[in-house]
């Protein structure tokens, strides 16, 4: 099992704006942000569709980071943590 450290409030990391290296704030996952998956895809140009195997996408959970600083909104794809125990 594994388990997404934003989504579950564990990681402490400070993300960086690619743009402007200002401090970026989680507006939540991209499932819940977007209405339309297929929009986020287009507007982040990654393409999670190919060159991923299938149990990598599932140890990934995109997040929406909003900068307030040059007012952009970027996606970052999350590492899920490995749950030891299981
Ligand atoms: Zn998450
Ligand atoms: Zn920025």
């Amino acid at each position: 099992m594994s388990m997404c450290p934003i989504c579950n409030q564990l990681s402490v990391t400070q993300y960086r704006c690619p743009s402007c290296l200002g401090k970026m704030e989680d507006s939540g996952r991209v499932m819940d942000y977007y209405d339309d998956y297929s929009a986020y895809l287009e507007i982040d140009g990654m393409k999670l569709e190919d060159g991923y195997p299938e149990d990598e996408k599932e140890k990934q959970c995109p997040h929406v980071f909003y900068c307030s600083q040059c007012t952009t909104e970027n996606v970052l794809l999350i590492h899920e943590w490995r749950n030891e125990c299981n």
